[in-house]
Parts: structure tokens; C-alpha cells; sequence
């Protein structure tokens, strides 16, 4: 028989189960990997402790797109229209930073029509993660190539993508981002440290997760399939995520094991599977996807990661204190501000 403290379910260090972590019940087909990552993404929250009610999570048009209804109930929500979740995104984490953004958008909605958004939150390091859930098609307007389909690669109809992909991971590391991940929604342990990662880290956190669609690009022939993707994985790194909330035991291999603080404390420990890859070198990691894409090899792992570069809110000099709660006074210029405002402009 089941003692009383057996039938205590679980909390974190704030005390919350699980299931505060949820959302509504998904209405995706089964077996689409967007599910997979909501359950990563809940997991990943709950596991770092993160207030529900601090989270920020939005997102633009897409399957991709209705997943933030599927997890943190009680997290501000808001769905925005197609590719413009950065904008969105970036008003949240610039009013308020004590607010833990999330923007969840799928390839069509970043790759195509929100392309100008995404860039200019790129370089401008937005602090926020930024999740793609990457099945290389448009699963809501029935399965036509998205600008993440690879070259040579077939929809069901046997339609040929004659086009090249646009590599968002190669895009946001020359751009500036100063954490880039790539993973796969069947590899849940490998994403749950990346989320974590994502969440301890400031800055811009572009996750691009490849998350095959079984309705319509799960195929021979596609890949983006889980298949394909199981076959053609090659994680750069095994990843250990020390948040900072726990010791971390002394590493049994040091020499092997890169070690980098993260922002708020947490460490990521980086044990290579790839011999001499390196995540804080911008060229290198650009290097290796171009030669992995030519090698048909799908890289996964923290791709680059730089700790040390500025967000946008501290560029911006911006105060602590969420806009919402600073008081009128302090919100509108003094007389004398706009006085002074007005006469450099005349000059
Ligand atoms: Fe997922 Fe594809 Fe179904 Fe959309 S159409 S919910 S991407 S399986």
C-alpha cells in the first residue's frame, strides 16, 4: 500500500507540479513533433523553475504557431499575425525585463514572410528564445516546400524542391545571435538541455528544432522525416546543463569538458563528440555547418554561444523596473527635457 508522502507528486524549487507547467489539450495531428517540443518546453520550465506568470510566450501564424496554447497556461499569451511574432517579442522583453520571453514560429512563418523581422532581431540580440519547430513545410495550407526544404528533397506527390534551403542556423551565427542551437523533436534529452540552456542564457536564444510533420513530410524521400533526421544526426557535443540552483559535482574528465557560465549562474558543459569543435568560435561553427550540409550531416547541439555580448535592453539603457510600473512622472519628459528636445532640433 502507497505510504501518504509516495502520493505527494513532485514539485520544483518553487514548489509548482508539473501540471501548472501545462497547457490546453493539443489539436495537432498525432505524432507531429510540434507535441514533442510543447512537452520539452514544459519540461525545460518546470525543471529551471521559472514563475508561470513570468513567461511572455508568443507567436505568429502556423502549425508551429498554436503550440505556445499547449503549454503555461497561466504565461501571457498572445498570437500575432503571420511572421511578425519578433516585433511582438521585442516590445515584450524591452517593457518589461523581468518577463522571460518565449517566441515560438515555425519555417515558413521565419524563413519566408517574417525573414525582415527575424534578421533585425538577430543583430540586435533581443533577450528571448527564439524556438522554430523546422518540418521544412507548410503543414497548415497543406504540405507545399517552405524555404527550409533542402535541395533534391520530395514532397508525397514527388514533387522535387529545386531550390536551395535557407540555413537558420548559419544566418543567425553570422548575423550576430549570441546562442545558436539546433535539435531534433526525437531527441527530447539533447532539446531539454538546449531549453535550458536557452532560458538561463540573455540575449537572443535561436532554437531550430527539426520537427518532422507525419502528415505531409514524413516520407522516403523528405529530409525532414524522423528517419532521415535519426539517420543523418550528428551532434557536435553531448551537452550537461548545471542550473544554478545545484552544485555541480567536479567533472571526472576536465581536459575533455568545455565549461561556460551562463548568465544567470548556470553552467553548460560541453563534452565533444566532434573532436575539436568549438562553440565560442563564430567562423568555425559557420565552417562546420557549410561542410556538414555538404556532407549531407545535420549538426545538432549549442552550435555557437557567446555569453559576453550585450542585449538589447542593456544597449538601450534601459531601467530595471518593468515600464508598466513606473509611475507617470517618470514616464513623461519634464518640461524642461522637452524644452531641450526641441531646441537641439531647431538648430
Ligand atoms: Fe503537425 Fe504537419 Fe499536422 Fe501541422 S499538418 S499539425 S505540422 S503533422
Amino acid at each position: 500500500m502507497a505510504t501518504t508522502e509516495e502520493k505527494k507528486p513532485r514539485t520544483n524549487r518553487l514548489g509548482l507540479t508539473i501540471q501548472e507547467y501545462k497547457g490546453a489539450k493539443s489539436t495537432l495531428c498525432g505524432g507531429c513533433g510540434h507535441d514533442v517540443i510543447t512537452n520539452a518546453v514544459t519540461r525545460a520550465f518546470y525543471e529551471m523553475g521559472v514563475q508561470p506568470e513570468k513567461v511572455a510566450k508568443l507567436s505568429g501564424i502556423g502549425c508551429s504557431s498554436k503550440t505556445p496554447t499547449y503549454f503555461m497556461s497561466s504565461a501571457h499569451g498572445f498570437n500575432g499575425v503571420h511572421g511578425r511574432m519578433p516585433a511582438l517579442a521585442t516590445g515584450a522583453a524591452v517593457a518589461n525585463r523581468d518577463l522571460t520571453v518565449i517566441g515560438v514560429s515555425g519555417d515558413g512563418d521565419t524563413a519566408s514572410i517574417g525573414m525582415g523581422q527575424f534578421v533585425h532581431l538577430l543583430r540586435r540580440n533581443v533577450p528571448m528564445i527564439y524556438l522554430v519547430e523546422n518540418n521544412g513545410v507548410y503543414g497548415l495550407t497543406k504540405g507545399q516546400f517552405s524555404a527550409t526544404a533542402d535541395i533534391g528533397s520530395k514532397l508525397k506527390t514527388g514533387v522535387v524542391n529545386d531550390l536551395p534551403p535557407v540555413d537558420l542556423c548559419g544566418l543567425a551565427i553570422e548575423l550576430g545571435a549570441s546562442f545558436v542551437a539546433r535539435s531534433f523533436s526525437g531527441d527530447v534529452k539533447q532539446l531539454i538541455s538546449i531549453l535550458k540552456a536557452a532560458i538561463a542564457h540573455r540575449g537572443t536564444a535561436l532554437v531550430d528544432v527539426i520537427s518532422p510533420c507525419v502528415t505531409f513530410n514524413n516520407h522516403p524521400g523528405s529530409t525532414k522525416s524522423y528517419d532521415y533526421t535519426k539517420e543523418h544526426d550528428q551532434p557536435v557535443h553531448q551537452i550537461e546543463f548545471v542550473p544554478f540552483f545545484q552544485h555541480p559535482e567536479v567533472d571526472q574528465e576536465p581536459g575533455q569538458v568545455r565549461e561556460v557560465p551562463l548568465y544567470d549562474g548556470s553552467v553548460v558543459r560541453f563534452r565533444p563528440v566532434e573532436a575539436d569543435y568549438d562553440p565560442r568560435d563564430r567562423i568555425g561553427a559557420v565552417r562546420h555547418l557549410k561542410l556538414s550540409a555538404d556532407r549531407g550531416e545535420i549538426p545538432t547541439g549549442i552550435l555557437f554561444l557567446d555569453e559576453n555580448r550585450p542585449d538589447f535592453v542593456e544597449l538601450l539603457g534601459l531601467c530595471k523596473t518593468p515600464l508598466a510600473e513606473l509611475a507617470a512622472e517618470k514616464l513623461r519628459p519634464s518640461p524642461a527635457a522637452l524644452d531641450g528636445i526641441n531646441r537641439s532640433l531647431m538648430r
